[in-house]
C-alpha cells in the first residue's frame, strides 16, 4: 500500500442541479473552486445511469445503461487530475422501486436531485497509468 499524509482543506455542501449530468457538475465545481484533490459523498436520485464494470481479466470497462428513475442510495467518489482535467472518480449504488439495487463505476447519470458533502485536501493528485491493472491510479 502506498500512501501520503495530507492536510485537510475546505469543506463544502452542495446541491446538484436537476437535469444535468451528475459527474460533470462535480468536475465543473472542482475546476471552478480550484480543487486538486478531494473526497466526496453523495445521495439523491437520477433519471438514468450508465455504470461501468471493470473486467479484471480483459482489463476493459464494460458499460451498462439503465434508462429509468433510480435512487442514489450511496455515492462515493474522489476528485483528482486525469490527463490535465479534473476527474471525479465515482462509484454508486442505485436502487429501483422494488428495493433491488445495482451499482458500479458511474460514467454518466442525469440528475433528478442530489446532495453532496465534499472534503478538499491540500494536495495535487494526478492519475498515472498503472501497468499491473491498466488503470489510471494515484502515484503516492
Ligand atoms: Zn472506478
Amino acid at each position: 500500500m502506498d500512501y501520503r499524509e495530507l492536510e485537510g482543506g475546505r469543506e463544502f455542501v452542495a446541491r446538484l442541479e436537476h437535469g444535468r449530468d451528475w459527474r460533470e457538475q462535480i468536475e465543473a465545481f472542482a475546476a471552478g473552486e480550484g480543487i486538486d484533490a478531494a473526497f466526496y459523498l453523495g445521495l439523491g436520485a437520477v433519471q438514468d445511469a450508465t455504470v461501468y464494470f471493470y473486467d479484471q481479466t480483459e482489463q476493459e470497462y464494460y458499460p451498462e445503461t439503465f434508462d429509468e428513475p433510480l435512487e442514489v442510495t450511496s455515492c462515493v467518489g474522489n476528485v483528482s487530475h486525469l490527463d490535465g482535467e479534473r476527474f471525479a472518480h465515482t462509484h454508486v449504488t442505485l436502487s429501483r422501486e422494488d428495493g433491488t439495487v445495482l451499482g458500479g463505476h458511474l460514467d454518466a447519470a442525469t440528475t433528478f436531485a442530489g446532495e453532496l458533502y465534499v472534503r478538499e485536501f491540500d494536495a495535487h493528485l494526478e492519475r498515472e497509468h498503472d501497468e499491473t491493472t491498466d488503470l489510471d491510479l494515484w502515484p503516492l
